[in-house]
């Protein structure tokens, strides 16, 4: 079995101005992040907004260039792929947006909308266009009525139904979703959510699922990468992070969700402060300003990403955390 998608060591960095005659400071907006996805799976990639899962997002769908790292759809490496290789990556890694209302065009109709991409990429004529997008409003749980209807006359849940539909009309290999049900209501986020794994049963598509809802990650992962400050912390198999989380970020973020099983086995960890500055970030762990366990060695040394206990892990002090845990 290989792998749909292969991000090796990505990064994105850029250079801003620190302020009138400070020079520049370079941002670490993604930092050496590695993970493989593999058909009908979903990673789920977790943190605080400015931990870099936009950035990623961007990256993947690319939309964005890495600086540096190597991102691998269907084997082929997006770095040295020529023109028409891209032509053909490029509609087999999709987004799926926040805000459904945002992502719609309101002046063209659903059939419009989901036509589009069609038009653009294949060879099909209007009348197979049009089987193919009533195929496909089916598929998504939208009536055929809907066809000729414009987004404003939608529920936010049917909304994101048109959205999902539109990131699936070309069949994608990958979908990348960004938040894609935290602007719903939370009785219609569980029948989107269900959406998603309805439509990943049937076509095996991989999702990378980007969310700082620890319950919804739990429904829907199968890995789970946890980031901050732009670099992986801890990632893993759901259970493995979900049973036995050890990242002391991994673990706050845990904490702070009342839904989750772990938090009853565990001592709790309570975030505090806010994300420091990008243009200044703290030195070694990153996360060592707002850690309980930061020790000396913690403000000077960065942590490499190790093996620990069956999941991938950035932390100095892990055989101590585990044995007070
Ligand atoms: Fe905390 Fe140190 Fe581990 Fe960073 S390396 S998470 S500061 S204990
Ligand atoms: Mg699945």
């Amino acid at each position: 079995r290989t792998p749909i998608l292969v991000a090796k060591n990505l990064s994105r960095h850029y250079k801003v101005a620190r302020g009138f005659l400070k020079g520049m400071a370079t941002v670490k907006a993604l930092n050496d992040v590695s993970f493989e996805l593999y058909a009908g799976k979903t990673l789920a990639v977790v943190g605080e907004s400015g931990c870099g899962k936009s950035t990623l997002a961007r990256q993947l769908t690319l939309i964005e260039e890495p600086s540096s790292g190597h991102l691998t759809i269907d084997e082929i490496d997006i770095a040295t792929a020529g023109k028409s290789a891209l032509k053909f990556l490029r509609p087999k890694v999709q987004m799926v947006f926040q805000n459904p209302f945002a992502s719609l065009n309101p002046r063209k109709t659903i059939g419009d909308m989901l036509s589009e991409p069609l038009l653009l990429n294949t060879e099909l004529n209007a009348e197979e266009r049009k089987t193919r997008v009533h195929e496909m409003l089916k598929t998504v749980g939208l009536r055929p009525e809907h066809y000729h209807r414009y987004p404003h006359m939608f529920s936010g849940g049917q909304r994101q139904r048109v959205a999902i539909a539109r990131a699936m009309m070309l069949q994608p290999a990958v979908l990348v979703a960004d938040e894609p049900t935290s602007a719903l209501d939370v009785s219609i986020q569980a029948q989107i959510l269900n959406l998603f794994m309805d439509l990943q049963e049937q076509l095996g598509t991989a999702y990378v699922f980007v969310s700082h809802n620890l319950a919804v990650v739990e429904h829907v992962a199968d890995d789970v990468m946890v980031m901050y400050f732009g670099s992986t912390v801890e990632y893993g198999p759901k259970q493995i992070i979900f049973e036995a989380p050890l990242h002391p970020y991994t673990r706050a973020l845990m904490s702070a969700t009342p839904a989750i099983r772990a938090e009853n086995r565990r001592e709790k960890i309570k975030l505090v402060g806010e994300l420091p500055s990008p243009i200044n970030p703290p030195a070694g762990c990153t996360f060592h300003t707002r850690c309980p366990y930061a020790s000396e060695q913690c403000k000077s040394e960065v942590p490499q990403l190790r093996m620990y206990s069956s999941r991938m892990i950035a932390c100095h002090r892990l055989e101590e955390i585990e044995s007070v845990a």
